[in-house]
Formats: C-alpha cells, sequence, structure tokens
C-alpha cells in the first residue's frame, strides 16, 4: 500500500520550519545532553516515531517499555521543530469556548473535550514529576481577557456552564479586573489547571528517558515514503534504508506530510519575545497566564528569570514568519502591546523569534490512525494548546496500541473525507 509521503510523486508542498531570523529564547538556556545516532542500528522495530520534538518524545515515553524496541527518527536534530519556538503556555482551556463548542458539536462531547483537556495537563504535571524532569515546571492561575471573540456578556455565560459541568471558572467584572489586576477591560475568567515550562528542557528530559530504557535516538534522517505490506509498515529513509516497523507514529509537528493535512486546517506564521531577565512587571503575573479572547490576541507568560515571554500577532500565511523585517515589526508591537495592556513598560526585547503554527476551526487536533494505512498513526496538534494534546495524542495512541478502548478516542480522529488528499 502506497504513504502519504512520496512527495516527488505527488509534487506537493512541504512547510520548511526553520525557526525565523532568530533563536528561540529556550535554545539560549542547557538543557539535557541525548545520545543521538546518525543511522538506526537496526532495520526493524515494534515502533517507528517519526519527529523529535514534544509530540514525539511524550508518545516515546508512552510506549518505551524496555521490551518494546522504539526509534525516535527525525530529519533533523532533535527538538530543531516548532517545540523550541514554544511559549509553553499549558492550557487545559480550549482555543473553542465550551458555550461556543457545545453550540457546534452538542454539549456532552464539547464537555468532555474539556475535561479530556483537563486530565491532560494533570497527566503532564505528574509524567514530569514522576520522571524528575527539570523543566522549570510552575502551576499557574489562567486569565482570560474579554475581547473581540468574547464579551462580558459571553464570558458570564461561558463561567456559568463551565461550572455546571465542574470546570472551576471564575467571571471577574470590570471593576474587580481593575482592582486586582490593573487591566482597564469588560471582564474576564480565571481558571486553575495550568501551568508554564520550558519546553526544551522538558522534551529533552523525555527523549533521554526514552534512551534509558533502550530506545534508539536518530538524527538527520527523513522518512520519505510509508508503505504497509504483511502487516507491517515499511519506511524508507533519506539514507536509502528501508526500516520495518509494527507501527509508525508521525509526529511531524506542523510539517504535515502531503495527503495527511485534513481540509479546514490552516498554517498561519506567529511570532514571541522574551524581555530582559527582571523586567518591571505587577506581581500577579509570575503566577498567572494572560490571554486575550481576541483574533491575533496576545498570550504572556513570565519565566523564572523574570522575564515576560508574549506570544501573538499570528498572520494566516504558513510563510510570512521568515521575512526579517516582519520581525523587526511584530517584536516591536508585541512589546508595545504588552506594555500597554500590564501598564508597565517591559522594555525592549532581548529574544524575538517566529514560527508556524496550525489552526483548524474549532481549535482541535486530530490524533488518528491514518485512512488507508493502518498501523501508521498521525498527531497534528493544531490550536494554542498544542501541547497538551500532545499529551492527549500519547494516551490515545498507546491504548490504541494495546488494544484498549479510549472512549474520546472518535473524538479526536480524521473525519471521513477530511483529508487533502487520500494516499494513492
Ligand atoms: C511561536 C510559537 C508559540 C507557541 N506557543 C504555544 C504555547 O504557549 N502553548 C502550547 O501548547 N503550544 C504552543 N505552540 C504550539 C506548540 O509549540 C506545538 O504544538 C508543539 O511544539 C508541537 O510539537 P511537535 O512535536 O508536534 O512538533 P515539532 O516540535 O515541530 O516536531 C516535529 C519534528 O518532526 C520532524 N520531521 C518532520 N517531518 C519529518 C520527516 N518526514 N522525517 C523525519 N522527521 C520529520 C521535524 O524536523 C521536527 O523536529 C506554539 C508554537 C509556536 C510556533
Amino acid at each position: 500500500m502506497r504513504g502519504p509521503l512520496n512527495r516527488t510523486d505527488t509534487g506537493g508542498r512541504s512547510h520548511a520550519l526553520a525557526l525565523g531570523a532568530t533563536y528561540p529564547y529556550w535554545t539560549a538556556l542547557p538543557y539535557r545532553e541525548l545520545p543521538v545516532a546518525q543511522r538506526p542500528a537496526s532495520r526493524s522495530y515494534d515502533v517507528v516515531i517519526v519527529g523529535a520534538g514534544l509530540t514525539g518524545a511524550l508518545a516515546a515515553e508512552a510506549l518505551s517499555d524496555g521490551r518494546r524496541s522504539v526509534l525516535v527518527v527525525d530529519r533533523r536534530m532533535p527538538l530543531a521543530g516548532s517545540t523550541s519556538a514554544s511559549a509553553a503556555l499549558i492550557l487545559s482551556e480550549l482555543d473553542a469556548p465550551l458555550t461556543a463548542l457545545s453550540a457546534s458539536i452538542g454539549q456532552e462531547r464539547a464537555e468532555r473535550l474539556w475535561h479530556r483537556s483537563a486530565t491532560a495537563v494533570e497527566k503532564l504535571l505528574s509524567l514530569i514529576a514522576r520522571l524528575g524532569i527539570d523543566c522549570g515546571l510552575s502551576t499557574r492561575k489562567s486569565l482570560y481577557l474579554a475581547g473581540d471573540r468574547m464579551d462580558a456578556e459571553a464570558m458570564a455565560a461561558e463561567a456559568r456552564a463551565r461550572n455546571l459541568t465542574g470546570l472551576r471558572s471564575q467571571f471577574i467584572p470590570r471593576d474587580a479586573l481593575m482592582a486586582q489586576y490593573g487591566i482597564d477591560r469588560p471582564a474576564a475568567l480565571l481558571s486553575s489547571m495550568a501551568a508554564a515550562l520550558n519546553p526544551v528542557q522538558l522534551t529533552a528530559g523525555l527523549l533521554a528517558a526514552v534512551a534509558r530504557r533502550g530506545g534508539e535516538i536518530v538524527a538527520n534522517t527523513e522518512v520519505l515514503d510509508a508503505r504497509q505490506s504483511g502487516g507491517r509498515i515499511h519506511l524508507l529513509t533519506s539514507d536509502g534504508d528501508f526500516l520495518s516497523a509494527g507501527h509508525v507514529i508521525f509526529c511531524t509537528g506542523y510539517d504535515i506530510p502531503d495527503g495527511l493535512q485534513p481540509h479546514e486546517s490552516q498554517i498561519m506564521s506567529t511570532w514571541a519575545i522574551a524581555s530582559e531577565a527582571g523586567c518591571a512587571r505587577p506581581r500577579w503575573l509570575d503566577a498567572t497566564l494572560l490571554r486575550e479572547a481576541s483574533a491575533h490576541g496576545l498570550h504572556i507568560r513570565t519565566t523564572p528569570d523574570g522575564r515576560i515571554l508574549a506570544r501573538g500577532e499570528e498572520e494566516p500565511d504558513p510563510f510570512a514568519y521568515h521575512a526579517p523585517d516582519k520581525l523587526a515589526e511584530k517584536t516591536a508591537r508585541l512589546a508595545d502591546r504588552v506594555s500597554t495592556l500590564i501598564g508597565m513598560d517591559i522594555g525592549k526585547p532581548e529574544h524575538a523569534w517566529s514560527g508556524a503554527f496550525g489552526t483548524t476551526p474549532l481549535g482541535l487536533p486530530v490524533i488518528g490512525e491514518i485512512p488507508g494505512l493502518p498501523q501508521a498513526w498521525a498527531i497534528l496538534g493544531y490550536g494554542s494548546n498544542g501541547m497538551t494534546f500532545s499529551q492527549i495524542a500519547a494516551d490515545i495512541v498507546l491504548a490504541a496500541i494495546h488494544g484498549r478502548d479510549d472512549p474520546d478516542a472518535m473524538l479526536f480522529s480524521y473525519p471521513e473525507g477530511s483529508l487533502n488528499r487520500m494516499p494513492a
């Protein structure tokens, strides 16, 4: 069976995901050295994971039990994808408000998605604790400000809907918002079950755990083609090697292989900044993730050394993030918007970077067996909660490979006929 990766035949365009003109803040910090090989040691594995970012690392950690042979293969070095660009706000709140999602897909399904997201954040935090990964993790509250996507009335309704299903959320009216946070907006929602961390240290820690259990990490090796025959998946790599695997999991981030991108998804460009260490900021911000319910809304957090890190200014163009003049313009705008919002001048950013970012109309990921390619899975983590979705994906794929039923799996699978192009 022909797989989805044969770019030569399809003539499709792949999205080159270099990280823009400067380097993300996280790559300037130390992280665990990994045992990385240039060629696989074997030609046959129980599981091959394509992509050594957070999604691949979480899937590999879940699947490497010391008995199963696991290979993680990346066409670049590990951590060269969007993981290192992430602002790493770990959110349980989905992009689509519970009220809007209920109206769109029904209350029961919407509530399940919201609860699943909250559980995923809890599971990620306990995994980090269990493995003892030092990644600057701190739990935070999440303050979501009314904007052009949600006014005060919609926020009050959202708070009611969340509280009714047991997702605690506090509605904060304008006066209280100004008194407690010094922010002049019509309203906000305050929730818990959120966190901030260093995504590079987290992913390196997970990959190190995989290596300790005998998993292999291979760099600079692109998977070019995938076919299924005889109950195995056969992969062709850029070195001309053929690898055989019981299961393959494509965790290729926003570098989505031809044929696997669902119709309604869109790859966008986004920009991020990190201020100088110890910049001016309100005290409450160190315990809070701050976001706006607006198109191009800001996502703001602080780092352990007192920087403000902000992301936003999205554009619906998958390549705009490469442009150096845009980086300068977006950096200035992000710094200005953050300073205005918190009422303090955060100064000139010390780091600025850009990256690609995928969205779907409901902000949900696609996690599922690839139609037409049994035993091969794709994990496409769309939306602002990409990192939370990576945890959900690892759980769903682990259950499927163990033959266990995950009642939520169908909420994330490829909808019928949703692919841009089915594998031939
Ligand atoms: C600026 C920015 C800010 C963000 N902020 C947040 C945030 O605050 N919170 C949040 O939850 N999410 C955020 N995200 C999204 C989050 O970063 C992603 O959801 C997450 O990092 C995706 O991880 P991944 O492992 O799926 O992808 P990646 O980290 O991109 O890894 C994919 C890997 O696959 C490799 N690869 C691709 N194709 C092949 C192939 N054919 N063969 C071999 N290897 C291949 C690539 O080289 C890459 O290393 C942000 C993204 C950006 C760009």
